[in-house]
């Protein structure tokens, strides 16, 4: 059975610790190798990362870091020298994050590009959630597997008003279907139940107007929720918002999505075409549905379907 116990906060580690090498810091358990950056496997997650300035591509803004997977590199410069894989496992690590929302160890080394990083050592910073990977051409011009990490304080900071959270009321940050081999025991009265933010549904003006020209309806599957007499519906950025992609928050940038939908669209598993076709593993092609009044602009989604290829 995996071993589960080597997610999350590390025993006894607060936040901000500086560790001399990375030896300390792997017999704290925070970051439990030596060489690789990632720590983690395709089943469970990525445990932990470490934030180096290795990889030229890397940014990294604080509570945000848009991290680039392993692989590919030379290691002496750091340079790119072909391309990255979804399947090497660092990198299939952090794709199972997103999907699971589980936290994720941050460590920052030393580096003289970031004014984020330690003038020595390595410090652990915290938990972070992987919100979203994509792949796109780096600066060498080699494919690189791409991540963007967010802060689980700034997760938490966010006003309810701003955010749905589906929350996964398992303990465990690492409940991926493939892992679960027994029934959790759960807890009959929960006093404090530790929780993982899986998805951070964002809404807003543009969003609910273009929920409410769809009457809720899925624009890719035509599915219409209704609870309690109310429709549900999410609204999809089609050009993410926010570093790096920057999409705007506009009616031609926004799909009215059914969450199934939106779940695959977000991780590339649906494209659609310049001509608003909807395409999708083993299914044949359907129109994307349209409505007078919400004009899509293709270049939006070009750049999604660029990012997911
Ligand atoms: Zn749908």
């Amino acid at each position: 059975m995996a071993d589960l116990s080597w997610y999350g906060a590390p025993e006894g580690v607060d936040v901000g610790t500086v560790f001399a090498t990375r030896q300390e810091a792997m017999s704290a358990r925070v970051h439990r190798v030596l060489q690789a950056g990632i720590v983690g496997s395709r089943d469970n997650g990525a445990e932990s990362i470490v934030v180096s300035g290795g990889y030229e591509d890397d940014e990294d803004y604080g509570d945000v870091i848009i991290y680039t997977g392993h692989g590919g590199n030379d290691r002496s410069t750091g340079r790119q020298i072909k391309d990255q894989s979804f399947d090497t496992y660092g990198n299939a690590a952090l794709v199972t994050s997103v999907l699971t929302g589980a936290p994720v160890r941050v460590v920052r080394g030393r580096s003289r590009h970031s004014p984020t990083a330690p003038t020595a050592g390595y410090r652990y910073d915290g938990l972070y959630r992987a919100e979203h990977w994509w792949s796109e051409t780096g600066k060498s011009g080699f494919k690189v597997c791409r991540f963007r990490l967010v802060s689980t304080a700034v997760d938490y900071a966010m006003p309810p008003a701003l955010s749905v959270s589906s929350m996964n009321p398992e303990m465990h940050p690492a409940m991926h279907p493939a892992i679960i081999v027994s029934t959790p025991a759960g807890t009959a009265v929960p006093v404090r139940v530790s929780t993982v933010v899986q998805r951070v549904v964002r809404s807003g003006a543009v969003v609910e107007y273009v929920k409410k020209l769809h009457d809720h309806t899925c624009q890719m599957c035509c599915t219409r929720l209704s609870i309690l007499g109310r429709g549900y519906s999410e609204g999809a950025h089609i050009r993410a918002i926010g570093r790096p992609h920057d999409g705007p928050d506009t009616t031609d940038n926004v799909l009215c999505l059914c969450p199934n939908c939106h779940v695959m669209f977000d991780n590339g598993a649906i494209t659609v075409t310049d001509d608003f076709l909807v395409q999708r593993d083993d299914v044949n092609d359907s129109p994307l549905r349209l409505v007078a009044k919400h004009e899509i602009d293709p270049r939006f989604l070009a750049y999604h379907r660029a990012i997911h290829r």
